[in-house]
Formats: structure tokens, sequence, C-alpha cells
């Protein structure tokens, strides 16, 4: 058996394309245009990779952006002040602050002030704890398992009932994507550093969302046949024929494991497109909430 592939690039460039059109049709109805604040606090070169990203996706579609920039050793009111300053202002439909922040910053803290008509990363708690309660609604889903769980929806992969392994438990991926897909009814193993026999548990999925960090760590004789794998991981692999010296893999050994599902997205070019398509959905969401 040979796997589906599932692209990512064509489904997330779907999305953009609607909201594009959305927001035209927002703009040409005389409402404000939308717009999304990035809040960058230090020097992370991946960080303000992420950032510049989500900048451009935001001028391709319409949607202005408003860039902030903290230095690194930045102090926790300064940071609140301004996340409490965007909060307030109507320019503002969404607000992200890239994770990580430095270490001596209280995360959770940041993210409370963070209007919650305004969380467009989903990350706010009363947003996740509303996630993890059955019957409430977040207003807004964190962008890259919403992007999981779109991109396996679009691929007619059947949710309701299956057996899904999440692989990884982090605020950003595992734990959420867990949640997500509680609430579309299937039954959910989330798994970790200290799961035992990692292979046993994987091949009971019909459904497998790989979010641990490790390279192609998951194996052709882990996966059951016709499982669909949606591979998180971004991970820098050595290659020689490469310019950079390297090539980005995931946590799912994409040739072998591709032998054997029945769906599963590359790396790169399956989830990591879906993140930022999934964001401006979240900022366009946004700005009709509080301009109905
Ligand atoms: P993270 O915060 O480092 O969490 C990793 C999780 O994996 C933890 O729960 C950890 O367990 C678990 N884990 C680590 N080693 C393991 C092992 N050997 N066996 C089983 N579980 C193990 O990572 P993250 O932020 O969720 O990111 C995960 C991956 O997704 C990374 O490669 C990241 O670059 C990628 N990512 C991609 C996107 C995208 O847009 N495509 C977005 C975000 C992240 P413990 O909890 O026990 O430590």
């Amino acid at each position: 058996m040979t796997a589906q592939i599932i692209d990512g690039k064509v489904v997330a460039q779907k999305v953009r394309d609607e909201v594009k059109a959305e927001v035209e049709k927002l703009v040409a109805a005389g409402k404000p245009r939308p717009g999304l604040a990035t809040v960058l606090v230090g020097d992370r070169v991946d960080s303000a990779t992420y950032v510049r990203s989500k900048q451009k996706a935001c001028a391709e579609l319409g949607i202005e952006s408003f860039g902030h920039m903290l230095p690194a050793d930045a102090k926790q009111e300064e940071v609140e002040e301004l996340v409490t300053k965007l909060s307030a202002d109507p320019k503002v439909n969404g607000i992200l602050v890239q994770l990580p922040l430095p270490s001596h910053l209280n995360e959770e803290a940041v993210l409370q002030k963070i209007r919650l008509d305004k969380d467009v990363d989903g990350f706010h708690p009363i947003n996740i704890g509303r996630l993890a309660q059955k019957g409430r609604e977040p207003l807004f889903v964190p962008c890259t398992p919403f992007g999981c769980i779109y991109l396996l929806e679009q691929a007619g992969v059947q949710i309701d009932g299956a057996n899904a392994v999440v692989l990884g438990r982090s605020n950003i991926v595992g734990m959420p994507a867990a949640l997500l897909l509680i609430g579309k009814n299937a039954t959910v193993t989330v798994c970790h550093s200290r799961t035992k026999d990692l292979p046993g548990v994987v091949r009971r999925a019909d459904i497998l969302i790989a979010a641990i960090g490790k390279t192609e760590m998951v194996r052709g004789d882990w996966v059951k046949p016709g499982v669909a794998v949606i591979d998180v991981g971004i991970n820098s692999k050595p290659d020689p024929t490469k310019e950079k010296g390297y090539r980005l893999v995931g946590d799912v050994n994409f040739d072998e494991v591709k032998e054997v599902a029945g769906w599963i997205t590359p790396v790169p070019g399956g989830v990591g497109p879906m993140t930022i398509a999934m964001l401006m959905k979240n900022t366009f969401r946004a700005a009709q909430i509080q301009n109905p």
C-alpha cells in the first residue's frame, strides 16, 4: 500500500484564498480592514522568521499588520502593558505573542492580558479551558492543531469513532490536538517521554499525530496499515548534498511509513503551511466577532 500524500501547501493556499476573498467582501461592505498585531520579545532567529512570515501572509490577504518588538531583557510589566494596550486598540483584531518568550517572563500572565476575542493563537487559558470542556466552544483554536484536524477532514479521514494517538503533550500542539480529536469523537491516547512501549501504542492508531521533535522516530513497522499520519515535527537532518548541509524532516520516517499508511503529510509541505493559514482564518474571525 502506498499512502495518499496530504498536500498542506495546496490546502493552506485554499484557506488563504478563501480568507482573502472574505476580507475583500468585508472591506467592500464598509467594515474596517482586519488587523493583526505581532509581539516579538528578544532576538531568536526562528521566532523572527515566523513573525515575518505571518506579516507577509497578512499583506497578501489584505489584513493589516502591526509589528511590535521588545528587547530580550524586557520586563514583565513592559510586555503586559504592550499587550494590554493592543487589547484596547480597535484597529487590532488579533494579537499574536510569539512564543517562546524569554525564560525570565511569565508566559501565562502575558497571555492572560490578551482580550479573549483577540486571542487568535487560542492560547488564552479561558480559550484552552473551553476547548477542554464538553459542550463549550473556545472562540479560537490554536493554529497548528487546528491545521492538523483541518487536513484530516479535507482528506476525508473518518475521525468519529477512530482510535487516535497523539505523540507529544505540549501546550502548543499535542494537548490541544488531543482535545480537538476528543471533541470530534475520536478515542484518544496521548503519549509523552514516559510512555512505555511507544511502538505498541502507535500500532493501535487509526489516526496518528506526531509532535515530539524527534528526527524520523516513527518507523514503518510502528504503524497499522491504512493509518492517517499527520507529522507536525520539524527537525533538521544532516545532508551533505544540500547547500546548507541539512534538510528538514519530520518525526515520522516518511519513506518507510508511506508504504504502510493510508494517508501521510510530508515535511516540509504538510502541517507547516497550515499554521499560518489558520492564523489568518482566526484573525478574520476575530474581525467578524468584533465588528458584526
Ligand atoms: P515540545 O514542547 O518540545 O514537546 C515535545 C513533546 O514530545 C513533549 O510532550 C515530550 O514529552 C514528547 N516527547 C519528547 N521526546 C519523546 C520521546 N522520545 N517519546 C515520546 N514522547 C516524547 O514540542 P512542540 O512545541 O509540541 O513541537 C513538537 C514538534 O513540532 C517540533 O519538531 C516542532 O518544531 C514542531 N512544530 C511544528 C509546527 C508547525 O507549524 N508545523 C508548529 C509547532 C511545532 P514530555 O512532555 O514528557 O517532555
